[in-house]
C-alpha cells in the first residue's frame, strides 16, 4: 500500500526526502545550520541531501583519484564535531571573512608506509558569494579532471596547485608541514587529506 502510494508520485517522492533530509541536518547539527543560513545564506533546497551525507559520511579516497595511491574506504562516522575554528586555519589569508566548517580529522591508522592519515570534509558559508571562490576564478584553477565531489557530484578545485594552504593548517590538524591537501567542489563542499604526527607527539605538544 505505502509503495503504491510512495509511487503514484516522483515529485512527492521528491519533496518528502528534501523535508527529511533538511530536517535531518538541523537535528544533526543544530547550530551550524542555523549559522549556515544566517545573513541571506541559504542552502539550495536540493543540497540538503548532500549536506546531510557530509555531516556522517567519510568518503574515503580511491587510488588513483583525488590523493595519488592513498586508498581509504568511505565508512559512516556516527560522531563528528564541525568547527569554525578550525576552518579558519584552512582558508587563504585572503579569505580570511569566509566561514568554513570543517570536520575533525577521520583517522585512518597504521596504513603501513604512507603512517596514519586524517581525512577531513566540510561546507564554506555561501560559497557561491565567497572571497575563495572568487579567488580560486582569478587564479584561474583547474578542475580535477575526472574526480568530482562525493556528495553532489560537482566538480572540484584542488588548493594545493595554486599553494592556497597555509602552514598554520598543518599545526592545527596535527599533520607533518606541507601535508595538507583539499579540494573545493562547486557548491561549496570540501575534501581533504593530511599525513598526521604519531599519536603521542601530538598529545605533548597540546598539553604545552
Ligand atoms: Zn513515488
Ligand atoms: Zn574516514
Ligand atoms: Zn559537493
Amino acid at each position: 500500500m505505502i509503495a503504491i502510494f510512495s509511487c503514484t508520485c516522483k515529485w512527492f517522492d521528491e519533496i518528502a526526502k528534501r523535508v527529511l533530509w533538511k530536517e535531518f541536518c538541523h537535528a544533526r547539527a543544530p547550530k551550524m545550520m542555523q549559522d549556515l543560513h544566517s545573513s541571506g545564506s541559504h542552502i539550495v533546497d536540493g543540497n540538503w541531501k548532500a549536506l546531510g551525507k557530509l555531516l556522517i559520511y567519510c568518503s574515503g579516497c580511491t587510488k588513483g583519484g583525488l590523493f595519488g595511491n592513498t586508498h581509504l574506504p568511505g565508512h559512516f562516522v556516527y560522531r563528528t564535531r564541525f568547527s569554525r575554528t578550525v576552518g579558519k586555519c584552512l582558508l587563504p589569508p585572503q579569505c580570511r571573512t569566509d566561514v568554513l566548517y570543517v570536520s575533525d580529522s577521520c583517522e585512518h591508522l597504521d596504513l603501513g608506509a604512507e603512517g596514519d592519515v586524517g581525512l577531513f570534509r566540510g561546507i564554506i558559508k555561501s560559497f557561491s558569494v565567497s572571497n575563495i571562490k572568487r579567488l580560486l576564478i582569478e587564479k584561474q584553477v583547474k578542475f580535477h579532471p575526472e574526480e568530482l565531489c562525493p556528495y553532489c557530484k560537482a566538480k572540484l578545485w584542488n588548493l594545493k596547485q595554486p599553494k592556497m594552504i597555509r602552514r598554520s593548517a598543518s599545526v592545527r590538524l596535527d599533520a607533518y608541514d606541507d601535508s595538507v591537501e583539499y579540494y573545493v567542489c562547486l557548491n561549496g563542499h570540501i575534501l581533504g587529506l593530511c599525513a598526521l604526527m604519531p599519536i603521542s607527539d601530538s598529545e605533548d605538544t597540546k598539553e604545552e
